[in-house]
């Protein structure tokens, strides 16, 4: 019998009579099935942090699988944030009492007991009492016992969680510590999820940053490879712009491009560039890696085509008005002795017959000081930028404006000007002296292309009319010179500022741009027509005064 027996519990490992045989081996049968669920638990636990669900799926999960080895009823989950307790998850939903954000009173709270003491408690209710300000709460949801574990991470207590049972439950040491590890596993969890969004949160923060700085973006790799690129860059080419070059895209040579000259000099580059009529400044930085290895380049785009345009108008005003102050001085200076003069002249004209010779001489002296004094007036006029007041004025007048101040200089150079202007064109509404300032520019450009030409006739012509077109009435001026012309390519490039083909002490390049700002604060434009070699046409288009 005892041999029995001994072989019984060698084969099964259960210490029995055979009478209780079958009973230890169904118990042994459960306990292993309780176990067996246990580590599913704490598995689902650990796999639900990768594979990416909501806690609330989370603790759903783990209850339904709690459920069938405890008499559990209800599990919720508090954590701590900025020294507050506070309720964030509660399974099932319906067993809720706080609404979930509720934050958890530090007074009499079995909750704030475990953060403290950092131990769990396993709590049995009676009814009516009130001890913890959790009490009314179990007993509202019928709950009799909970059990509360700390959830612990490195070291320190991030939340609670509550394990609730309708009936008064007893845990033995077994089961104490399970729920002890599926804690322990729960917290590692938790820390992670906090962790990865808080990894997630800061890299959403910088992609948004960069993809919303005006400026555009670009990341390249030493190929000329864009790799990233941001909102700016896309807005700016409408094309989708990855892994193409960076060199075509921005027409640069790629011997000379950044990359190169980054990889020689191993330090910043900056540099100026024009892009679809538009200037851009190009600030190009290496990327290293840890070794310090440089593998990309980062590249900042920005248009300042504007800002130029300002700036020269700003630089040519500014001009203006010192030739304004120096003019308004000598004007001054010099219309006293003028005036002595005509009148003197005039007074001795009176005292000669016209045939006379020294009529002559004297007619001379005063038709010579009426020209001074009309130029030094002229001069006055145009330099009086202070006010750029909107007023009804004629381009007309504007033409015959420029053309007393510098028609006859332009004639001593052998060029003849033809005037052709139409006696009835309508008036704008505009500025007199700004569009002053856009003839003159056009009127010397046109001198200067005419200067070097080895032709039998130097020919400016300055003709206004004005024009329907698409049912918008237009006031025209254009000014044609037969003159050295302007290379295709550079047509493109003309009306940018800075942009000169001219010597350095001849051509600022600011001329056309600053015409062209001009000419669209009055809403209207100037367009180009060249051959190269024959001559150029610049026309100026107003609105007319509505
Ligand atoms: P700048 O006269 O100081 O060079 P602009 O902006 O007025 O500056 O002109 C830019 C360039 O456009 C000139 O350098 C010249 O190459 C070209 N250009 C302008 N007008 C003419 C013209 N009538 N004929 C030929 N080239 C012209």
């Amino acid at each position: 019998m005892n041999d029995r027996q001994q072989l019984i519990s060698l084969l099964t490992g259960v210490q029995s009579s055979k009478k209780s045989y079958y009973t230890e081996l169904k118990k042994m049968v459960t306990e292993l099935k309780k176990k067996n669920m246990q580590l599913e638990i704490i598995n689902d636990i650990t796999k639900s942090f990768n594979i990416d669900i909501s806690m609330d799926e989370m603790m759903k999960n783990s209850m339904d699988k709690l459920k069938t080895i405890f008499p559990v009823e209800r599990i919720s989950l508090s954590l701590c944030e900025n020294h507050k307790l506070v309720l964030t998850n509660v399974y099932p939903a319906h067993s809720l009492y706080f609404p979930i954000g509720f934050v958890l009173p530090k007074e009499r709270s079995l909750y704030w007991k475990v953060v403290q003491s950092l131990e769990k408690i396993f709590y049995q209710i009676e009814e009516d009492e009130d001890l913890y300000v959790e009490a009314a709460v179990y007993n509202a949801l019928g709950v009799r016992s909970v059990l509360l574990i700390p959830l612990i991470s490195k070291g320190k207590v991030i939340g609670v969680l509550s394990i609730g049972s309708k009936e008064k439950v007893v845990y033995d040491e077994d089961d104490l510590s399970f729920f002890q590890q599926f804690c322990d596993q729960l917290a590692v969890c938790i820390e992670n999820v906090r962790l990865y969004n808080e990894v997630l949160t800061s890299k959403k923060e910088w992609e948004e940053t960069f993809r919303a700085v005006s400026e555009m973006i670009f990341l390249v790799d030493l190929e000329g490879n864009i790799l990233r690129y941001n909102d700016a860059a896309n807005e700016f080419f409408q094309v989708d712009l990855y892994k193409k070059d960076i060199c075509k895209l921005l027409s640069i040579n790629p011997k000379e491009s950044p990359i190169v000259e980054i990889l020689e000099t191993k330090k910043s580059v900056h540099r100026r560039i024009h892009i679809q009529q538009r200037v851009c400044e190009l600030r190009s930085y290496p990327v290293l890696n840890e070794k310090q290895n440089m593998y990309a380049v980062i590249m900042y785009l920005n248009d300042i085509t504007e800002k130029l345009q300002i700036e020269a108008q700003l630089v040519q005003s500014g001009k203006l008005a010192a030739i304004g102050e120096m003019a308004a001085g000598i004007a001054h200076e010099l219309n006293n002795p003028l005036t002595a003069i005509l009148g003197n002249a005039q007074l001795l004209l009176r005292s000669f017959s016209k045939d006379d010779r020294i009529y002559k001489l004297l007619f001379d002296i005063y038709s010579c000081g009426k020209r001074c004094k009309t130029i030094i007036q002229n001069l006055l006029t145009f330099s009086r930028q202070d006010e750029y007041r909107f007023e009804d004025c004629s381009i007309n007048d504007a033409v015959e404006q420029v053309l007393g101040l510098i028609g006859d200089q332009i004639c001593k150079q052998n060029i003849s000007i033809q005037k052709r202007l139409d006696a009835s064109i309508e008036l704008i509404e505009g500025n007199l002296q700004q569009i002053s300032q856009v003839i003159l520019n056009l009127l010397i450009n046109a001198k200067d292309a005419l200067e070097e030409m080895d032709i039998p006739e130097k020919i400016i012509v300055i003709e206004t009319k004005s024009i329907v077109e698409a049912g918008e009435h237009w006031v025209v001026l254009s000014i044609r010179d037969n003159g050295k012309g302007i290379e295709e390519q550079h047509l493109q490039e003309i009306f940018n500022p800075f942009f000169t083909t001219k010597s350095p002490g001849k051509g600022t390049g600011l001329g056309l741009s600053v015409s062209l700002g001009i000419a669209e604060a009055h809403g209207g434009t100037i367009e180009v027509v060249s051959e190269l070699g024959k001559g150029s046409e610049f026309i100026l288009k107003l609105p007319k005064k509505k």
